[in-house]
């Protein structure tokens, strides 16, 4: 059977490096087969952009994907398409190592350790991830890969996937990617997601979503900014004490079924905690964390760094309030956390825009704004 073709070219150019039989790939397009030509065309318009644009790296979408072809002719680069069965009837294949050397290939473009010639060191390869490339030898050649078309684009409540959905369908820790988050369901608020992003080690993603979110669920924007800063110290980037999820679980217990948390720590020196509230109710739960076997011996410190407030911790138990489907973030440490205080650091250089006396600063709700003569402090 011929297959319509959603692009006419192929009789002059190009039909040699198309999927056989066709793949609509949607939007008038047709799927290329990695295992032709197309990987050398991709690839030195790659390099061409790096030398006319200085291109810093790319995100694709599809990108890297693999599909079935039975093309006898497909040869060379990677992959063998198609194969013939004891029948004697052609099958097809899928060119999945044709995939992973595009992919190295224009990995190697952005990753050069002695980059010259329009090459680069330190660009940044992002990838969607998806059934059609989700492999760790393409996914390999990534910095970091992009997940917001999964299952959870229908999502209507949190309580529909179990963690194990994300432990195996999204997180990317067990394969060595990291993964940017952000799933566009309608129906969900922003602040689940970014508790599902803290809870599952994912990178939250920003926009999109927010524009059309309209749940009671919805946090305040300003927790984006905060969640974003408490992720960067985040114990488990220096090499310390990474635990099991079994160990995680024996150490971690919750007041419901429905409280979910987890947690990354440094042992004895810091911990930090994400506990969910996976109802649309809200919730007050209890949280019990075995300090101890996590290498915390004397006193010890909680903190919100998100509502920047300090946090009562009753030797093991955190006692927490949740809005429904939200999240709660809490710093645990062996030293006290050093809290901002506006405080002045000098003279005003124009005393006469000293914010005090500024009719305009003044008016703003809760006086002038602090960095004006501030400057922030925090360590721990
Ligand atoms: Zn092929």
């Amino acid at each position: 059977m011929v297959h319509p073709a959603a692009s006419n070219v192929y009789s002059v150019f190009g039909g040699e490096m198309i999927v056989e039989p066709l793949i609509d790939g949607g939007a008038g397009c047709d799927v290329c087969c990695w295992n032709t030509p197309v990987q050398d065309a991709y690839t030195a318009l790659f390099a061409d952009r790096l030398k006319d644009i200085d291109l810093d790296g790319f995100r694709l979408d599809a990108g890297f994907s693999v599909d079935n072809c039975s093309s006898l002719v497909h040869k060379g680069y990677g992959s063998e398409c198609g194969w013939i069965d004891d029948k004697g009837n052609v099958q097809p294949s899928k060119h999945l190592f044709a995939a992973r050397r595009a992919a190295q290939r224009v990995y190697r473009l952005f990753h050069d350790p002695k980059a010259q010639d329009g090459r680069k060191s330190g660009g940044v390869c992002i990838q969607h991830v998806h059934g059609g490339n989700r492999y760790d030898p393409i996914l390999a050649n990534m910095d970091a890969v992009l997940s917001v078309e999964g299952a959870e684009l229908m999502m209507k409540s949190l309580d529909e996937f179990p963690l194990d959905f994300y432990r195996a369908n999204v997180m990317g820790d067990q394969h060595g990617y990291q993964v940017v988050y952000l799933p566009k369901s309608r129906a969900m608020g922003y602040d689940s997601f970014h508790g599902l992003a803290l809870l599952h080690n994912f990178n939250p993603r920003g926009g999109y979503p927010a524009a059309f979110t309209k749940t009671p669920t919805v946090a305040p924007p300003v927790r984006r900014g905060n969640l974003a800063r408490t992720r960067v110290d985040r114990p488990v980037r220096q090499g310390h004490g990474v635990l099991g999820l079994l160990e995680k679980r024996q150490a971690l217990q919750t007041s419901s079924p429905h409280l979910l948390s987890g947690f990354q720590v440094r042992r004895g020196e810091k911990l930090l905690l994400c506990a969910m509230n996976f109802t649309r109710k809200p919730m007050e739960g209890t949280i019990t964390i075995d300090l101890k076997a996590l290498g915390f011996g004397g006193k010890v410190y909680a903190f919100d760094p998100i509502i920047k407030e300090p946090v009562a911790l009753d030797g093991k138990s955190l006692k927490l309030t949740f809005t429904p489907e939200g999240f709660r973030c809490v710093e645990i440490a062996s030293k006290p956390f050093e809290v901002f205080v506006p405080e002045k650091i000098g003279e005003n250089l124009i005393p006469e825009a000293d914010p005090s006396k500024c009719r305009t600063a003044a008016r703003l709700p809760g006086g002038p704004p602090a960095n004006m003569w501030t400057r922030s402090r925090r360590s721990n």
